[in-house]
């Protein structure tokens, strides 16, 4: 069985329920909505058509809300503007009107002020280059082309190594939140998180709003790296989102980065996600390339809970097949693959009774451990150990627990009603594996419960062999 999870990014390639269907047998174990694109009506009902899709299969999915974040943008030109290299351009800030012929409108209204002579500024996923040669009228950045392009309406704009002045969330960003509470979204990432605070203000917004969706911090500039742990403390979880991020610092400092990211997270105890440009060639071609199939093997070896689809399902021409291919090559690469990761901090009473239970499962041939959870933190203590051999699942009486461990590497979730004594509870849970096919007669189970009543009260772990 799979433990990496897999997010695929829906979009208009993949929004009808007969592919939902077809990604989710394929091994989906998270859908994101990109709300830097989506609207929310789309939101409404694609999230009925999953949650429809779940049912049907039998199979657990969560929904990731992700929001846009304060975004520098260019503004809108009547025709895409020719940007030769070495030419001037001015990038003008405050009054769109002030823009003419030639120049180019900025969103951000501390550009002036932030750049200095010798900056550069990466327009359209870094595609075009700029750097600021002077400043005028107060408002005004004169930047040399570096590197050329075509540049169009809209377009992203990066300033690595500035520390923008910008909130947290956008208004846009705060109206998601109302709409993640609609929809029961059970993930919501913010993109351009840069301190604690960011993820701070989302989770009580989220709270306000009655929403009990868990918060993903995108880590994409040098502003996050600097508050890493801050970040990652603050967060449930952690994406590692190499778009923006190999803009943001140098193209050969990323993998450095990525690895980080991952290391940091699984120590502080944190779900982490490598995402972006997995699978890129896949948008147009029916197979990866060959470099391609060895990134999603590193993030494995690296063992992050998940990786995540962006281009390649939402807009791409075979988005089944790349969930097909993803799930073979995280699979594959699991067995066999050298960890680098096993370094958590242990810190309470019940993370070093987690770690005696991973360590007394994995020192038995084909031993499992059976989770009972009411929130999902002790399936994520399991989890976070990472676990070398033994299969995990959690049982746990809550829908959204199970939607929330689609994320955790490695856990297979189930319900339980949680009614009945504690003996009765774990052997009804015990012979659902059975009848499941995931454990057989004579395996050993290790039982780990903090909700179970007073036999299993003092966290105890408890041996037992399968009838
Ligand atoms: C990224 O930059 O890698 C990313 C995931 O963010 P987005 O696709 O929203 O720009």
């Amino acid at each position: 069985m799979r433990r990496t999870k897999i997010i695929a990014t829906l979009g208009p390639a993949t929004d009808s329920s007969e592919v939902i269907a077809r990604m989710l047998s394929a091994g989906v174990n998270i859908f994101r909505l990109n709300m830097t694109h989506a609207k929310h009506d789309w939101v409404r009902e694609v999230v009925t058509v999953i949650r429809d899709s779940s049912r049907e299969t039998g199979k657990a999915v969560a929904i990731l809300l992700d929001l846009q974040g304060p975004s520098i943008r260019t503004g809108d030109l009547d025709q895409p503007l020719e940007l030769n290299e070495g030419a001037t351009v001015e990038l003008v800030t405050g009054n769109p009107q002030e823009a003419g012929e030639g120049s180019i409108y900025v969103n951000y209204a501390g550009l002036v002020d932030d750049l200095s002579v010798g900056d550069p500024v990466m327009v359209d996923n870094g595609v075009i280059q700029l750097k600021v040669v002077g400043k005028k009228d107060g408002n005004k950045l004169v930047c040399e082309v570096v590197t050329p392009g075509r540049i169009g309406s809209r377009r992203h704009i990066n300033l690595p190594g500035v520390y923008v002045r910008l909130p947290g969330l956008t208004n846009a960003d705060k109206k998601c939140v109302q709409l993640a509470f609609e929809v029961e979204a059970d993930f919501v990432a913010l993109s351009f998180a840069r301190e604690a605070a960011h993820i701070e203000e989302l989770r009580d917004l989220l709270k306000s709003a009655g929403s009990t969706a868990q918060v993903v911090a995108k880590i994409e500039d040098q502003e996050a790296m600097r508050n890493l742990d801050e970040i990652i403390v603050a967060s449930d979880a952690v994406m590692v989102a190499r778009g923006d991020l190999g803009i943001e610092v140098h193209v050969e400092e990323l993998p450095l980065v990525q690895r980080r990211i991952v290391q940091k997270s699984i120590k502080l105890g944190r779900r982490v996600i490598v995402a972006t440009h997995m699978l890129e060639s896949m948008i147009e071609n029916p197979l990866p390339t060959r470099a391609e199939v060895s990134d999603v093997a590193n993030a494995v070896y690296e063992q992050a809970d998940a990786v995540m689809l962006s281009g390649e399902t939402s807009v791409g021409n075979h988005p089944v097949k790349c969930i097909e291919i993803l799930d073979r090559i995280t699979a594959r690469n699991e067995v066999g693959g050298a960890g680098f990761a096993k370094h958590a901090d242990i810190k309470s009473h019940k993370q070093k009774t987690v770690k005696a239970a991973v360590a007394l499962a994995d020192s038995i041939p084909g031993c499992v451990i059976a989770v009972f959870t009411k929130r999902g933190v002790m399936a994520d203590y399991v989890a976070n150990l990472r676990p070398e051999s033994a299969s995990v699942y959690a049982f746990t009486a809550d829908e959204q627990v199970i939607r929330h461990l689609c994320l955790s590497r490695g856990v297979t979730a189930f319900l339980s009603a949680f009614s009945g004594t504690p003996e009765s509870i774990v052997s009804e849970a015990l012979d659902d594996l059975k009848g499941r096919k995931l454990v057989d007669s004579g395996d050993s189970v290790v039982v780990l419960s903090d909700v179970l009543g007073e036999e299993f009260a003092q966290d105890s772990i408890q041996l037992k062999r399968i009838l």
